[in-house]
């Protein structure tokens, strides 16, 4: 195995953990690909930025609730629904 074959070994490692790990964040499938294909890519700028914005969202613990219209799952505390925009809020 030549040096840049073990560098891209460990490059998708790496870009895998990060999908799986951004996945468990509460990311959708679609940022997580997008932090994967970044981190594979431009591991020196991704990794760095995934861990600081991993850090960060780890302090404020981000509540997930199900909307009881649509039923799927929005994050936080917004007024309406981000998914099928009914009045969500709990007075
Ligand atoms: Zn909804």
């Amino acid at each position: 195995m030549s040096a840049q074959q073990i560098a891209l070994f460990i490059a998708a490692g790496v870009a895998i953990w990060v999908y799986t790990d951004a996945k468990k964040n509460n990311y959708s499938t679609s940022a997580s690909i997008g932090w994967m294909l970044g981190v594979f890519m431009l591991m020196i700028i991704f990794l760095p930025i995934y861990l600081v914005m991993k850090a960060k969202r780890a302090k404020r613990p981000v509540m997930s609730t199900s909307c009881e219209f649509c039923r799927k799952q929005y994050f936080g505390n917004p007024n309406y629904c981000p998914h099928c925009g009914h009045l969500v809020r709990k007075i």
